[in-house]
């Protein structure tokens, strides 16, 4: 049984602020230190329950923060980027199911900590055949793609709501319960390592016993609609073939299938960031 942990770092231990995870910032360090610890209790937790492979994909930014020298040394890592697959690089490499930690709530999301969806500087929303959809949905869908369900996600209240909402009886741990974008009642890694260690073996036991969720898939084709920040990114982003443009800055995109999705909206953020 392989498993892989896609981790990404606004919904680890202890974030509240963009300077927690931005590797400029003197408190960078810390935070991957307790990202690293937080994937660390999903990986004891899976290979308790009976996982054989472990895999970890870094899906922060650049995909250079989780420390290797401090990981669990039964786990591989995929690290750096750009990779096509992204957050959830691997995930077309026969992975039985995947775990979702330090994730955070979908853009407009309120009292959820660091809400955004890919990037807070360029995406204002995401629709997904017309639903609103978060790095959660979206990364469970490419998932759904490779027939991978996803097991688990920790991260703050708000994210273990959205994903509890979307993806059905998954296990959840909660590291923190927001008081706003950038405020949290936050739990202390001795107390989050556990819960996140606990719902990792719950997880991966259901999955055993055939009880895990199904894959999460969408309808084909995919309508892709994408509100950027300002209108000049829809105008960088109208070069993309078969693009519309209902308003200023909203920009609209069919793809056949999910994985083409996944790649349409990369392209578009990277040219509306460009
Ligand atoms: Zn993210």
């Amino acid at each position: 049984m392989k498993i892989l942990i896609a981790a990404d770092m606004e919904g680890v231990t202890g974030v509240v602020h963009w300077d927690h995870v931005s590797p400029s910032h003197a408190e960078y360090p810390r935070f991957r230190r307790l990202m690293t610890g937080d994937v660390n209790a999903a990986i004891r937790g899976a290979f308790e329950a009976g996982a054989d492979e472990v895999v970890v994909t870094d899906g922060h930014s650049a995909g250079r923060n989780i420390l290797i020298e401090e990981l669990d040394p039964r786990a591989r890592l995929n690290a750096g980027g750009p990779v096509p697959l992204a957050m959830v690089q691997g995930v077309d490499a026969g992975v039985n199911a995947v775990i979702f930690v330090g994730y955070h709530a979908r853009v407009g999301t309120p009292h959820a900590i660091l809400d955004h969806t890919w990037s807070s500087r360029c995406v204002a929303n995401l629709w997904l055949n017309g639903q609103p959809t978060g790095e959660i949905g979206l990364n469970a869908a490419i998932c759904g793609h490779f027939d991978a369900p996803v097991i688990m996600v920790s991260g703050d209240e708000c994210a273990c709501a959205e994903a509890a909402e979307l993806l059905g009886s998954i296990e959840t741990a909660v590291v923190k319960r927001a008081a706003g974008r950038m405020a949290a009642e936050c739990l202390p890694p001795e107390v989050t390592h556990a819960a996140i260690y606990s719902a990792a073996v719950q997880a991966v036991s259901c999955l055993r016993a055939g009880e895990a969720p199904p894959p999460f898939r969408l309808q084909t084709p995919i309508a892709v609609a994408v509100e950027f920040v300002c209108s000049e990114m829809a105008d960088r982003v109208m070069i993309l073939p078969g693009a519309h443009r209902p308003e200023g800055k909203r920009v609209e995109l069919t793809a056949d299938d999910l994985l083409t999705a996944y790649y349409v909206f990369q392209a578009a953020v990277t040219l509306a960031g460009s």
